[in-house]
């Protein structure tokens, strides 16, 4: 990737590193926050169905809108669109993502320029909000949002409706008070305080396959107690299943969500999920793989030298690091031992 090219925009390759609607993302809010235009080239080429799919779309249309900005060339399909970014500004904004892609992406784009705009703003959006391979609404309260709130945003997050795949028309609320964030440490694991399972069932999903699958989370997870489990019925277009499970520690709380499917069994969805969860506790670093990516650019952008410890450095991390680079003149050193990485950002 070229820092700059000659109209001084900056030169995005979708296709480096991980390939995927991660570079776009980041590279939406850092355009938005810093007012530097962004030439996209080769849009998630390396996905199987490249270019802009309705949801990288409707990242790209939200973030034009909070910078009034100018997004020439965005439609399905895109794999080239010049991003104009304008003057950023707070405000009351609706995103409608049109199928059930994930809410969860588009407020990972627009919610760190956000907390940089001139006043507040209150953002609801319209699409899945329990999506595989993104995060679950669940994810982003209780594990994503709290370490920004201690890092000092003032953001809340809530969840009006459930949104599963295919149906999607779930609705998340976000209000956010800009203001400074400052750096904090998540190195040393402090003891995990709670475990907690909660199977959700949607539409015409029977609540016996909950039952299965709390009943299997408790054979896997040892200390999962069964007063911390719970079945949660509730509404959805199209109906759905989900197996949240959450590992509280004082400083960070890691959540992993399993997805019911048709044609996959209840026993199967839970013991996937917590083979997840026991890797995560089994290796010994407070931050999970998908937190780890994404604690990356709120840490560039605060106040002060970030550490945080995660056991797995995915290429989705490496990748969000080299485009952060792009934009910020901030140091971010991955220091990988046998047992993960310590991250060091500022
Ligand atoms: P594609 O991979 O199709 O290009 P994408 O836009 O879905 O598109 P990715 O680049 O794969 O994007 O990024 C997915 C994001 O979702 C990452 O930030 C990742 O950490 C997050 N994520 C994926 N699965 C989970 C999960 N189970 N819990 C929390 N976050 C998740």
């Amino acid at each position: 990737m070229r820092e700059r090219d000659d109209s001084g925009a900056v030169d995005i390759d979708g296709s480096r590193g991980e390939g995927g609607g991660q570079i776009l993302r980041t590279s939406l809010a850092l355009a938005a926050l810093t007012g530097r235009p962004v030439r996209f080239r080769r849009i998630r080429a390396g996905r199987p169905r490249p270019g802009l799919a309705r949801q990288h779309l409707a990242c790209v249309q939200a973030a034009a809108a909070i910078c009034d900005g100018d997004a020439r060339g965005a439609e399905v399909g895109a794999q080239t669109v010049d991003f104009t970014p304008g003057a950023l500004r707070g405000g009351d904004w609706t995103f409608r993502i049109g199928t059930a892609g994930s809410c969860g992406l588009v407020l990972q784009t627009v919610l760190p320029a956000l907390l940089a705009a001139p006043g507040p703003s209150r953002v609801t959006i319209v699409g899945g909000t329990h999506n595989g391979m993104a995060p679950p609404f669940d994810f982003l309260a209780e594990a994503f949002v709290p370490v920004l709130r201690r890092m000092g945003a003032a953001v809340t997050l809530t969840l009006t409706r459930h949104g599963f795949e295919p149906a999607g028309g779930g609705e998340l609320v976000c209000t956010i008070e800009p203001g400074p964030l400052r750096a904090i440490e998540l190195v040393d694991a402090s003891p995990v305080r709670r475990l907690t399972a909660r199977a959700l069932v949607a539409g015409g999903v029977p609540r016996d396959v909950a039952a299965r699958e709390l009943a299997t989370a408790r054979r896997e997870l040892p200390g999962l107690a069964e007063d911390a489990c719970a079945i949660e019925e509730v509404a959805a277009d199209g109906g759905g299943n989900a197996l949240v499970l959450a590992a509280a520690r004082d400083d960070v709380t890691e959540v992993v969500t399993g997805f019911g499917r048709r044609g996959v069994r209840a026993e199967q969805v839970a013991a996937r999920a917590a083979a997840e969860l026991r890797a995560y506790l089994d290796g010994g670093a407070p931050v999970g793989e998908h937190l780890a990516d994404q604690l990356m650019l709120p840490m560039a952008l605060a106040q002060g030298r970030s550490r945080y410890r995660t056991a797995t450095l995915s290429r989705h991390a490496t990748t969000n690091r080299d485009t952060i680079r792009l934009f910020l003149d901030v140091p971010i050193e991955a220091r990988v031992d046998a047992a993960g990485a310590t991250i060091a950002i500022g």
